[in-house]
């Protein structure tokens, strides 16, 4: 039988712009293996801090880079070296640290090898910074996903109510900007559009559903691929 097909599809785009949400909806849809790599370099980060080490010291963080076995589930949990770090990641002492165990080179290569071994066996939706440019550069559909930073702000702000975490408008407001900054600067796969990239704007109106449906049609004109009914 003839193998079928795989398609990769790559949404990058600054932190809290809703890359998750639409990457996980898209990926049902199409019955496709959804990666969050955002959620790897958070589970290293947890590694490095539970370990007593220091995230801003590249040489001590790099130390951990054997002994991190980092597994995501279909059903999208998050698992580092056998734990259960599925909550524990999306904390802000984890938020405010994971970009500078993302600018780390070594780091990034051994993730980066991870990610690309994942996407070798099924047809994926990736979600990150560096999908399109750097971990997946021959994807069938690159989408870079923007929304502006007082409408990032408040989805994460209202993100963090919904998971009781009390943190303050002009903390999480900080912590967005900075890691915008470190990751679209960082010397090694910064953030950044690929230049065959379609943008999509989404605003504080657009439904997912919408910003869904904009993805879905450009995998069925770049791809041929019959969208399935949902
Ligand atoms: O997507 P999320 O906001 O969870 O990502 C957390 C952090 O992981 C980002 O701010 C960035 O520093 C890093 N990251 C990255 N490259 C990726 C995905 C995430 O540098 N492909």
């Amino acid at each position: 039988m003839e193998e079928k097909k795989k398609i990769a599809i790559a949404i990058d785009g600054p932190a809290a712009a809703g890359k998750s949400t639409v990457a996980t909806r898209v990926a049902e849809i199409l019955g496709f293996t959804y990666i969050d790599t955002g959620a790897m370099y958070r589970a290293f980060t947890y590694a490095v801090i539970k370990k007593g080490l220091d995230p801003t010291n590249e040489q001590q963080s790099c130390l951990v880079i054997p002994e991190v076995d980092i597994t995501l589930t279909p059903d999208h949990r998050v698992f580092c070296n056998g734990e259960d770090v599925s909550e524990v990641i999306r904390t802000p002492l984890v938020s405010s640290q994971v970009s500078y165990i993302a600018s780390y080179k070594d780091i990034r290569i051994a993730l980066v090898k991870l990610q690309q071994k994942m996407a070798e066996k099924d047809s994926v939706v990736m979600d990150g910074r560096d999908i399109g440019t750097n971990v997946l550069p021959n994807a069938e559909v690159k989408i870079y996903l923007l929304a502006d930073f007082n409408t990032r702000v408040m989805r994460r702000f209202e993100e963090n109510i919904g998971k009781k975490l009390e943190v303050p408008y002009g903390d999480v407001a900080y912590e967005l900007f900075l890691r915008d900054r470190i990751d679209s600067t960082r010397d090694f796969a910064p953030l950044k559009a690929a230049p065959d990239s379609i943008y999509i704007y989404s605003t504080p109106s657009s439904k997912i559903e919408d910003v869904v449906e904009a993805i879905l049609e450009k995998v069925h004109q770049k791809t041929g691929m019959e969208i399935p009914c949902h």
